[in-house]
């Protein structure tokens, strides 16, 4: 396996050499759903940091890419990860090694969608297992085991949907961005280290809504145990309202699709279904029931942008 020694790792000047555009802009955005009830919307575009390390994924990869100093990187996702096109993405650029672990054994012996041959193309080397291995990947000696036959053992782990505490760290400056502007940050949430950074770095300055993409009521211990691990405990001021999953990851029931649509047409903006579109259905929904007072500001963080 092609290795890279210590002295080519990406640091910081290799990171900053793709130029990502941070601060992200925040954009006032005129909607008469909000309008009507004395709310203001504003977009915090983090889907324009970087054309391939899109939106938060940037914030969360970029100190995993520099502790893993040139080592082979290898994390985890679904068929139609995000996270996994990212990570492929940033080791195509940085020439760092990758290995994807793919959720799903009955994926191997059949052509690649999409965004697995989007990862494949950037180099990433794929290594399906069955889902109930999949699951148990948390276990260390299962971890290792997988590791071990993917040939990935001497590699830097990074988990599912890339959350972990420097991960969460790396969130932390969304906050910062948004300090000052906005009354309430909303954010679609999948593992919850986006919304445990940006917690973080508003420090109760403004009220954080998480909006899961995913059935099951499991997130809120998983990000008070992920703002522990990041910075000795519990950290801002955050709630999450679970209605807006839709019916689960990646499901598009017609109505979210006819209201995603309107949306970009109404804006210009385009809008990443999985999470975003689930984000911005919550917030016109809750705008509706008067949830945000009169004179308030809303700011949503678009995470990401539509794929292909
Ligand atoms: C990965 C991703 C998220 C979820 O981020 P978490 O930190 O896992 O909660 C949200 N939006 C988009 C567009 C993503 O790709």
């Amino acid at each position: 396996m092609a290795r890279v020694t210590s002295s080519d790792a990406p640091g910081p000047a290799a990171l900053a050499a793709l130029r990502p555009r941070l601060p992200s802009p925040l954009e006032e955005t005129v909607d008469a759903r909000f309008e009507r009830h004395g709310v203001r919307l504003l977009l915090k575009r983090d889907d324009l940091v970087h054309p391939e390390l899109v939106g938060n994924k940037w914030r969360k990869l970029a100190p995993n890419l520099a502790a893993a100093r040139g080592r082979t990187v290898v994390t985890f996702g679904g068929a139609y990860s995000n996270h996994l096109r990212a990570t492929a993405a940033a080791g195509r650029l940085l020439g760092l090694p990758t290995v994807g672990v793919v959720r799903g054994e009955e994926l191997a012996g059949r052509p690649l969608n999409p965004s697995l041959a989007r990862c494949a193309a950037d180099g990433m080397r794929l290594h399906f297992v069955q889902r109930s291995v999949y699951r148990r990947t948390t276990e260390p000696d299962t971890l290792a085991a997988v590791l071990r036959a993917a040939d990935a053992e001497d590699a830097y782990v990074v988990p599912e949907g890339g959350s972990n505490a420097a991960a969460v760290r790396g969130c932390v400056d969304l906050g910062g961005e948004l300090t000052g502007a906005a009354d309430v940050a909303a954010v679609a949430c999948g593992t919850g280290g986006t919304l445990a950074g940006l917690a973080a770095g508003l420090a109760g300055s403004a009220r954080v809504l998480g909006i899961p993409v995913l059935k099951g009521g499991f997130l809120g211990a998983r990000i008070r145990a992920l703002q522990t691990e990041a910075f000795g405990g519990p950290r801002g001021d955050w709630s999450l309202d679970e209605r807006f999953h839709c019916g689960g990851y990646a499901r598009v029931p017609a109505h979210l699709e006819a209201f995603t649509a309107d949306f970009e047409q109404r804006h210009g903006v385009p809008v990443e279904r999985v999470y975003v579109a689930k984000l911005l259905h919550a917030l016109v929904t809750l705008a509706g029931e008067g949830a945000f007072p009169r004179g308030s500001t809303v700011a949503a963080v678009v995470t990401g942008r539509p794929f292909p």
